[in-house]
C-alpha cells in the first residue's frame, strides 16, 4: 500500500482485492458479507470485480495468477472448462464464479456493472424497501438488473449455462429481451 514506486507500474491484486472489499460493502452497514449481489456464497468472487476492473483502467495485463481476468479467451477457456464438468455456479471456486461475471464484462463492458453495482446502495438511500432481501430474491434482481442494464434476456445464460435458480416471475420479467448466451453467441 505505501509502496507507490511498485504499485505504479504493476499493480497489486491483493491489495486491489482489500479495497474491494470495502466497495462491496452493504449498502446499509459497513461491511462487505451478505451484500444484495454477493448470493451463493460469493464474496470473495464479486470482489474480484472491483480488482479486474482496477486493472483494466491502469491498462496493466499482467496480473501474476489473475492475469486470465484480462483476456476474454482465457475467460470463455475457464468458464467452458468449468461448465464442461456439469458444475453450477454455486459449485465453482472464486475463480470460476469470477469467469462468469467476467463474460459479462468482456461481451458488454465495465459500464454495466458501474450501473448495477452502485443501484443498490442508490436504492438504499431511495427506497430500500426494493432491495432484495432472501437469497432467491437476490439471483432473481441480478438477472434482472444485469439484463436490463445489458438490453438482453441473460437467464439461459444464468439460468441455464450456469444453473442459477431463477424464479419463473423473474424469468418473465426479461423475456421480451433479445436472448443472450455467451455459448450461444459462438455459433
Ligand atoms: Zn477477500
Amino acid at each position: 500500500m505505501v509502496d507507490l514506486p511498485q504499485l505504479t507500474p504493476t499493480g497489486n491484486w491483493g491489495w486491489f482485492h482489500e479495497l474491494g472489499h470495502e466497495a462491496q460493502r452493504r449498502p446499509d452497514k459497513s461491511w462487505s458479507w451478505n451484500n444484495p449481489y454477493t448470493f451463493d456464497g460469493s464474496i470473495e468472487v464479486t470482489v474480484n470485480l472491483y480488482s479486474a476492473h482496477a486493472f483494466d483502467q491502469l491498462g496493466m495485463r499482467d496480473r501474476k495468477g489473475w492475469t486470465w481476468t484480462a483476456s476474454s479467451e482465457a475467460v470463455e477457456e475457464k468458464a467452458t472448462t468449468f461448465l464442461d464438468k456439469g458444475k453450477t455456479y454455486a459449485e465453482g471456486n472464486a475463480g470460476e464464479k469470477l469467469a462468469m461475471h467476467l463474460q459479462v464484462r468482456h461481451a458488454f463492458g465495465w459500464d454495466v456493472y458501474r450501473e448495477v453495482l452502485p443501484g443498490y446502495s442508490k436504492q438504499q438511500d431511495d427506497d430500500p424497501s426494493q432491495l432484495p432481501k432472501s437469497e432467491q430474491a437476490e439471483r432473481d434482481a441480478w438477472l434482472v438488473r444485469m439484463s436490463k442494464a445489458t438490453g438482453h434476456n441473460l437467464s439461459s445464460f444464468y439460468g441455464e449455462a450456469w444453473c442459477i435458480p431463477l424464479s419463473p416471475e423473474a424469468i418473465k420479467e426479461v423475456e421480451d429481451l433479445p436472448k443472450w448466451s455467451s455459448v450461444e453467441s459462438k455459433d
